[in-house]
C-alpha cells in the first residue's frame, strides 16, 4: 500500500488534504488528538471520493504517544511505506509575550515543532531505504515574517521552516524532498474568531483562502513530477507581502 500519513487530519487544512490525497490514490492515515467524531467526518469524506484510509489518533506533542501508536503501525505494516508525511497538526495560543506563560510557550513549541521532529525521524528510514518520499510541513506566514501576539508560534514555524531547508539538503539524494507551504489567511477552526470583512483589506485578492486550496498546493508538491523542487517555502496567502 502507498500511504500518506496526514496530522491533524480531522479538521481543516489536514482534512482536505486527506481528501486530495484520497483521490490520488493514497491510502491515508489520518492522524488527530481527540476529536473522533470530525476525524470519522475525514474518513467518510475519503470513502465517499471512492479512497480508503485509515484513522491513526495520536498527540503529535508527545513523543512516547508518538513512538507507541506511529511505531507500532510502522512495525505492523511492513510490506506497507508511508512515501508521503504532511505535517499538518498545529495549535497557536496568542498573547503578547509579556503576560505569556510557560506552558503557552511550551505547548504551542511542542505541537507546532517538537512533532516535526518526532513525527519525521520516525518515517524517515523507511524512505531513506526506498530511496523516495515526499514531506511536506504546513506552517505560516507567522513563521517567515512573525506577528505580534504570537512570538510563540512564529517562533516555532520559523523553527520548522529552518529544519525544512537543513533536511532538504540531507536527504535529497535518497530521492526525497522536503517542502513547507506557508498559508495566509485560511478559513478554519483557527481563524473561526479573526473577522474576514476587517482583514480582507489587507488581502490583494480580498478574501480570505480555503483549505481546498491549500490541499490543492500540497497534492502539487506530493506528486512525483515535483522531484526537483526541495527545501522551498511556497506561500498560499492572496498576496500578502511576506
Ligand atoms: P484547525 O482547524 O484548528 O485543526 C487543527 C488540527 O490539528 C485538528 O485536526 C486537530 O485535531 C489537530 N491537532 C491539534 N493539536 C494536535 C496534537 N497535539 N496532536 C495531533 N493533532 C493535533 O487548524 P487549521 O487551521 O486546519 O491548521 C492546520 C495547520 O495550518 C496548522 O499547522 C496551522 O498552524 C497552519 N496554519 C493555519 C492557518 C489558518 O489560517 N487556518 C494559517 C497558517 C497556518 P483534533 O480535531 O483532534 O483537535
Amino acid at each position: 500500500m502507498k500511504c500518506a500519513l496526514v496530522t491533524g487530519g480531522s479538521r481543516g487544512i489536514g482534512r482536505a488534504i486527506c481528501i486530495k490525497l484520497g483521490t490520488i490514490g493514497y491510502h491515508v492515515l489520518i492522524n488527530f488528538r481527540s476529536n473522533l467524531e470530525e476525524a470519522e467526518k475525514t474518513l467518510d469524506a475519503i470513502h465517499q471520493h471512492r479512497g480508503t484510509g485509515e484513522l491513526l489518533p495520536f498527540d503529535v506533542g508527545n513523543k512516547e504517544d508518538i513512538q507507541d501508536t506511529l511505531g507500532l503501525w510502522i512495525e505492523a505494516h511492513k510490506g506497507d511505506s508511508i512515501e508521503l508525511l504532511v505535517n499538518n497538526a498545529g495549535i497557536k495560543d496568542d498573547v503578547l509575550m509579556m503576560w505569556m506563560k510557560d506552558e503557552q510557550w511550551e505547548n504551542v513549541m511542542r505541537t507546532n515543532l517538537d512533532s516535526f521532529f518526532y513525527v519525521t525521524r520516525l518515517v524517515l528510514n523507511d524512505m531513506l531505504l526506498k530511496r523516495y518520499g515526499r514531506i511536506i510541513n504546513v506552517v505560516s506566514l507567522s513563521g517567515l515574517k512573525g506577528l505580534p501576539g504570537q512570538t510563540n508560534y512564529s517562533a516555532a514555524k520559523g523553527g520548522v521552516i529552518a529544519a525544512t531547508k537543513a533536511l532538504a539538503q540531507e536527504v535529497g539524494r535518497r530521492g526525497i524532498t522536503v517542502n513547507a507551504v506557508a498559508p495566509g489567511f485560511i478559513k478554519t477552526d483557527m481563524t473561526e474568531n479573526i473577522s474576514e470583512k476587517d482583514m480582507k483589506a489587507l488581502i490583494p485578492v480580498n478574501r480570505f483562502g480555503t483549505s481546498e486550496e491549500v490541499a490543492h498546493l500540497v497534492s502539487f508538491l506530493a506528486s512525483p513530477e515535483s522531484g526537483y523542487i526541495t527545501g522551498e517555502v511556497i506561500s498560499i496567502n492572496g498576496g500578502m507581502y511576506s
